[in-house]
């Protein structure tokens, strides 16, 4: 049983899910082609209701699903109530809005009749998800294409079938028709194989660069649409005009949020040399004030990470950095606990050669690297494979702008932490993947954006209709 719930701050093993079967496989392709069929003709507004119903019971068991959440993965319980918080802000607001955006846009043209363009649904969709939100991630594809009309098969990752199974029954409670959303504890095989099937139209993964290559060369092969989320090793730049106290009290924060495993979480500090020593300082100053402990503590301010593979994977690179010539500024040291936890820590001159140089380092690991212009930050940032998000802090919001549009990737805050919202495009580019997630972007991803156009009789005497010559 390759599914299972281990708490990650006491290593206890809570429970085992059994694989997926064929016959499981096949209930979940037929029903979901069955429901595709059925939504097809039903208006797009008549699933709004359900939609708000999930959002209501999302808020109603706030508590319930934040205790599983932290249980599977670890973070922080004000962390998981916040997740579940924002996945219902998700629901209502496709569930507001989902219709309208899906409207048929006219378009102008100096065609005989009427051009439109409708937005349908494709098919079944093949969504694989990573714990670190275990169920924000859901969220970012359920609620756009259940208004859509696309039923979903869920491939959860491994250490999160307790908020998988939670998910699923949300959607369920609310009285979404079944196939809406089918969770399945489904090796990477059976995805490949529910990727082939005729039946499924698009596949839409977050996760790490080696999940995303594997699965896109899958959907590639079987030419279906996909998109994919990946890593970032996102640059915070504080320019030289930044207020430090502002910027390391942002800074510290979203380097510590979810135990640092945040795609979007700001992982390398770029800092002007006049600000460079104090920003250490204080950044160092905040991480030692950080209590670790049980999750469920609300005194509790680091989590542990998400699972031991995954702090061994941290602890690993943080070693290779720091054999490669990185220095360790704060932390790296044991913690006296039996969970998964790693100290927080702060790496500095760290070259081009190191090997960790180019990786990303996802955990509350910062590594922060001094520049003396704004030129300098901004080629240092765009000095990456990856290319999700970013940060710029500077006294003048106009100047981090400018610095903001030099930056090569999909989003960028400027003095401001990065903040997920549903009406705002979430998405990468470069290694980071391809494909926009949330607001109306994320909303056409699945759609089969058709042209209709609607006339009398054809237009004989258009030049441009080489068929006119035979009129
Ligand atoms: P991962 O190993 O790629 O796992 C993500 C999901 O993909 C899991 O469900 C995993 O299943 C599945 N998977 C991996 N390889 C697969 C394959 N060959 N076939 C089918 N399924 C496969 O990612 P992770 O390391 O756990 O997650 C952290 C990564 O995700 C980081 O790089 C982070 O930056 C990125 N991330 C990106 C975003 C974004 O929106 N851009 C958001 C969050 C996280 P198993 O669990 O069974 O292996």
């Amino acid at each position: 049983m390759a599914y299972k719930t281990i708490n990650p701050y006491n290593n206890e093993l809570v429970k085992s899910y059994p694989d997926a079967t064929s016959e499981e496989i096949e209930q979940a392709l037929s029903t979901g082609d069955a429901l595709y069929k059925k939504w097809r003709n039903e208006p797009v507004a008549s699933r709004s209701e359900t939609l708000h119903k999930i959002a209501d019971l999302l808020r109603k068991n706030e508590d319930e699903l934040a205790k599983i959440a932290t249980i599977d993965m670890g973070k922080l319980i004000s962390e998981s109530k916040g997740e579940v918080e924002l996945c219902a802000m998700i629901a209502d607001y496709y569930a507001d809005n989902g219709a309208d955006l899906l409207k048929p846009t006219p378009i102008t043209s100096r065609n005989t009749g009427d051009a439109e363009v409708v937005k349908e649904a494709t098919g079944v969709l093949m969504m694989v998800e990573p714990w670190n939100f275990p169920y924000y991630q859901i969220m970012r594809v359920f609620a756009p294409n259940f208004m859509v009309g696309n039923p979903m098969i869920l491939k959860h990752a491994s250490n999160t079938p307790g908020s998988a199974e939670a998910f699923e029954k949300i959607v369920s409670e609310a009285g979404a028709p079944k196939g809406s959303l089918t969770n399945l504890f489904a090796s990477y095989d059976q995805v490949s194989d529910i990727i082939a099937d005729k039946r499924v139209q698009g596949v839409a993964l977050t996760g790490s660069k080696r999940g995303g290559q594997s699965v896109a060369a899958n959907a590639g092969k079987n030419l279906k649409k996909n998109s994919m989320e990946l890593g970032g090793s996102d640059a915070f730049v504080v320019l030289s005009d930044a207020d430090i106290d502002k910027a390391v009290n942002l800074a510290w924060r979203v380097r510590i949020y979810n135990a640092g495993q945040v795609c979007t979480s700001a992982k390398r500090f770029i800092v002007a040399d006049n600000l460079y020593d104090e920003f250490l300082k204080k950044l160092k100053e905040n991480f030692e004030k950080l209590t670790p402990g049980d999750p469920m503590d609300p005194n509790t301010t680091i989590a542990p990470m998400n699972s031991k593979r995954a702090k061994e994977k941290l602890q690993g690179q943080i070693d290779k950095a720091v054999e490669g010539g990185a220095k360790i500024y704060y932390g790296d040291k044991p913690i006296d606990l039996p969970g998964q936890f790693l100290e927080p820590t702060i790496l500095t001159d760290i070259s081009k050669d190191n090997p960790e140089f180019y990786d990303e380092l996802f955990g509350p690991v910062a590594q922060v690297f001094k520049v003396s212009s704004d030129q300098e930050a901004i080629d240092l940032a765009n000095d990456s494979e990856l290319g999700l998000g970013g940060t710029v802090v500077s006294g003048d919001p106009q100047r981090g702008k400018r610095v903001a549009e030099k930056i090569e990737t999909g989003m960028v805050f400027v003095n401001s932490f990065f903040i997920s919202l549903p009406e705002l495009p979430f998405g990468g580019i470069k290694g980071s993947g391809y494909g926009r997630e949330m607001s109306e972007l994320g909303l056409m991803a699945f759609v089969n954006e058709k042209l209709i156009v609607t006339a009398q009789e054809p237009d004989w005497n258009n030049p441009a209709g080489g068929l006119a010559v035979f009129k």
